[in-house]
């Protein structure tokens, strides 16, 4: 655990979030700033920097099973849903935690900004 790291705070219960979905490894929280009309952060309960930063493979599966767990019971399969990681400030990232966005609810437009 890093006590400065933002998601670290709300995985120990001492930041505020909305938390839609918990278990044993993962939380799911509404983004604070969402970009969609439904905007989720899949965010491992152990902290790894980021992508780049995985020792151990099984939390891709973690994480991504999460996801579309939430994303089915959600119901937005139908419409589509996109999962996103951002690795490295070049790409966007601006929390040092591993995270998975889920964004639904509009159109997506291809290739991301
Ligand atoms: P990144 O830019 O690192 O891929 O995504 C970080 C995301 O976390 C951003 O979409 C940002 O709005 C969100 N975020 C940053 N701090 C907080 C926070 O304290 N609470 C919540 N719920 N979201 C946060
Ligand atoms: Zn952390």
């Amino acid at each position: 655990m890093d006590h400065e790291c933002p998601f670290c705070r709300i995985v120990q219960g001492r930041g505020k979030a909305d938390i839609l979905y918990s278990d044993n490894d993962v939380v799911v929280i509404r983004d604070i700033h969402p970009k969609a009309p439904v905007h989720l952060l899949v965010i491992p309960k152990r902290h790894v920097g980021s992508a780049d930063d995985i020792e151990d493979p099984s939390t891709w599966s973690t994480v991504m099973d999460a996801a579309v767990k939430v994303a089915r019971e959600l119901g937005l399969r139908e419409g589509g849903y996109r999962l996103v990681v951002n690795c490295g400030a070049g790409a966007g990232q601006t929390v040092n935690h591993l995270h998975v966005h889920l964004l639904a609810g509009r159109v997506f437009g291809w290739p991301p900004g």
